[in-house]
This record gives structure tokens, sequence and C-alpha cells, in this order.
């Protein structure tokens, strides 16, 4: 049978909309998101991996891949009181669209007004929901998504609030917030977590292994009492990389028809950027690189994903530059010398142990940095000069004076030891990516993502 003619030119006008409407403003749908978010990871750390992976490992960045989409913004993060902000105020203005103040999770600037995330927001529409970290799953970043609480040391709160939300797959470290006093954990109200996550219906794991063998709808895996280990430190542990833990976890959210919400955080970017090392920085920035390629590719199978990769904040003010020791000349920054770096900070720093002599720290250096440094520069170290010269900047014992007398090696210069407020990135495929242009503010991270899911309108 014929349309009539009213009908045939309401059917038309109605075409014309569909296809006017993202002219209009109106967000393309997304079924499911990933938001991976690199902690600690501005332009100098994306940079500095680039460089590494093709002058050393002779392969593009997968980030890059999908930054020439041509889906990139350039992004401010201030927070309401403080132009350097800090991974609970940037996190929980990503996951809510609101500006706060420092340290609060999940809350509106008086500190004890929930507000709604975007995770929240997905599990009301019926999606399952996922966080995942290199970090403490209780740290934060993954925090800010599910949790809500006054200050973000409040893990025991956090651990607790991300199962009671029901959160379907947590994944990353700090069991400790998971597990009684007596059980070798933190928690002072005698709660085991890890039992009531099993009652629960969740398949809870420990190492990369048991990670591989589960299955089911609901995972909770938790694989070091405290952070998990530095990409560089990895091979002496039982941990899955990011990138195992992207695929599984994307594994178990695809399987509801109705979609989800994820957010991959590389978590220890921001730890080893703390520290000033560079080689521990540059590593776990690939190691997210590698997960974001999990992504990719899991967004190019099932292209009504929305992917989102960006970072919180900048830390240590990370600076690659060119002169050596002993020339001017723009000799290039140490990359074959990164490579050759075994081992984290942390690792080194430990191995010197209690007051070491300049001849200690010489050898400690030369065995997992394969650098000879002179008994002068030891000496720097050994009396932590540095720290001493800029103490609140650079307060850690030793780690600071090691970095600065690595510096004409590694040709790495750092700022500060805390955070900054260098700009950063947002870049994605998919639909809603179209918004990740120009210049952005964080919070308009969160309306981008609700905007694609169409929820909350
Ligand atoms: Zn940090």
């Amino acid at each position: 049978m014929k349309a009539r003619p009213r009908f045939r030119s309401i059917a038309l006008l109605l075409a014309l909309g569909i296809l006017l409407a993202p002219a209009a403003g109106l967000a393309a749908q997304a079924k499911s998101i990933i938001l991976m978010i690199g902690d600690g990871m501005g332009p100098s750390q994306f940079g500095a991996a680039w460089l590494y992976s093709n002058r050393v490992l002779g392969r593009e960045l997968r980030m890059v891949e999908v930054m020439k989409s041509g889906r990139t913004a350039y992004v401010v993060n201030d927070a309401l009181d403080a132009i350097v902000t800090e991974s609970a105020a940037a996190a929980t203005q990503i996951a809510t669209g609101v500006r706060v103040k420092m340290k609060a999770v999940g809350m509106a600037p008086d500190r004890k007004t929930p507000l709604k995330t975007i995770l929240e927001l997905a599990k009301e529409k019926g999606m399952s929901t996922g966080l995942v970290t290199t970090s403490g799953i209780t740290d934060a970043t993954p925090a800010a998504f599910a949790s809500h609480v006054t200050h973000r040391s409040d893990e025991i709160s956090v651990a607790s609030q991300e199962l009671q939300v029901g959160v379907d797959v947590l994944m990353g470290g700090r069991k400790q917030f998971f597990l009684p006093e007596a059980a070798g954990g933190k928690r002072t109200d005698g709660r085991d977590l890890m039992d009531e996550a099993r009652k629960e219906g969740y398949a809870v794991v420990g190492t990369a292994d048991e990670l591989q063998q589960a299955n089911g709808g609901k995972l909770l895996g938790l694989f070091n009492m405290g952070d998990m280990a530095f990409e560089i430190d990895r091979s002496k542990t039982a941990e899955p990389s990011l990138a195992e833990m992207a695929a599984k976890t994307l594994e178990v959210l695809a399987k509801n028809p109705k979609g989800f919400f994820v957010m991959i955080e590389g978590g220890r970017i921001d730890h080893a950027a703390h520290r000033n090392d560079a080689a521990a920085t540059i590593r776990d920035t690939l190691a997210f690189d590698e997960a974001v390629g999990v992504a990719l590719e899991f967004q190019r199978r099932n292209p009504d994903t929305l992917l989102i990769v960006t970072a919180d904040h900048e830390t240590g003010g990370m600076a690659l530059f060119g002169q050596g020791k002993h020339s001017k000349d723009y000799v290039t920054a140490g990359l074959s010398v990164i490579q050759k770096a075994q081992a984290s900070f942390d690792v080194i720093v430990g191995e010197f142990g209690k007051n070491p002599t300049p001849d200690k720290i010489r050898e400690v250096v030369k065995k997992h940095l394969a650098i000879e440094i002179t008994v002068e520069e030891a000496k720097v170290v050994a009396n932590d000069t540095i720290r001493k010269l800029d103490p609140k900047n650079f307060s850690n014992a030793t780690l600071h004076s090691l970095a600065f007398v690595l510096r004409p090696y590694l040709r790495v210069g750092w700022a500060t030891q805390t955070h900054t407020a260098s700009p950063l990135f947002a870049f994605g495929s998919g639909p809603g990516s179209e918004e990740l242009v120009g210049f952005r503010h964080n919070t308009e991270l969160f309306q981008i993502m609700k905007g694609a899911l169409a929820v909350g309108q």
C-alpha cells in the first residue's frame, strides 16, 4: 500500500531530522564506554614513551593510532580550590562533571554531598561496570567513579562502597583494604570483603594465572597487598599486565547486551614520576599503551563503543633535554641508557640500605642501571643533597638526589616530585569521540560520556 503524501513528507522530515541530529549538537549514541586514564601522563610522559617506542622498540604507539583519527582535545584540569590538581579532584571532575575541591572523592565542593558518577548512571541504565588499575583499586582515581568519601585516604570505606555499588569487575592492588587486621589487612571493622564478594558471586583471583582461568559475570582481582609492581619490576612477580587485565575485563563486561562502562587506569605512571624515575615512568606508560591497544581492537570489533584516552594530571614536570655532560651539542635524550635500566628506583634505593657509602651506591647503580657514576656524584646521593636544597618539593629520601645525579646520563630532568599544572590530551574513537576536539576542561569529559550514553536527559 502506498503511503499518503502527508505521511510521506512526515517520514521525510523525520529522516532529515536523524541526518541533521549530529550537526544540531546531539551526540551519537554509544552502547559502551571504555575510559582510559594514564595517571600522571602529561604530554611529556606521552612524548618520552613515543620517542622510546619509535627509536628503541621500532614501533608506533597504539595511542598515536587513536590520535590519528583526528579526535584529540587539549585538556585543562584545575580544581575549584587549586590550580595544580591531584587524582581525587581530577577523577571526580571527570566522573561527575562538577569542579570540586581537592582530596575529596565523588563529593560536591561541600565535601559531604555525594555526586552521581558516570559509572552510577551507566549502572542505572542496566549496563555492566568495571574499574581496573595498576595502583590500588581503592586509590583515588578508581574510587571517584564508585564511592563517596570526604578524604581519599579513607580507603577502607572506598573498598566496601565499590562492592556495595556492585561494580562487576574490580581489579588492581591494595588487597589490604579488603582484609581484616586479623588476616594481615587494614580493615578495623573486622570484615573480610574478599569472602563477602565470593558470597555475592564474584570470582576472586590473585595471580595472572588465576585471572586467565576466571569466568563468570563478576570478577574481583587483587594482585598485591600494596600497589601492583612497576612494569619494570613486574617480571619478578605473578601479577598480570594492565593489557591482560583490560582484555579479561572487556571479555567479561561485553556479555551484557545492554553494554558497559569501564575505567582502566595506568596508575603507576604517576608513582614512577613522583619518584623522578624516568625508566619506570616510560615502561609504565608503554604498559598503558599496550592496554590502549587492547581497547582499540575491541572498539574496532564493536564500533558502537566510545573509547576515550586521557590523563588526570602531569606528575614531576618531566622534561627530556638534549645536551650531554661534556657537550653543548643537542645529542638527544639518553634512550639507549634508559633501555638498560633493569629495576625501579624503589628496588635500587631499597638495595642501598641505610646510610650507604658512595662505593655501595656506585655498585648498586651500576648493577641495575648499567651506569658508572663518579665518586663525587655518589656523594651527592649519599648526602641526599637535592632533598636538603628543596625539602618540600623533593621530600622522598635519596630518590631525587639519585635522579639529579642521573640527569647527564639519562638527559631527563624533573621540576618537582609532585604534580604540575601541565595541560593534557584527551583523544578517542567511536560514537561521541567527535566531541574530543579543541579546548576542553576535564569536567566536559563527563558531559561527553553522558551525552554518548543519552542518560539522565
Ligand atoms: Zn600523584
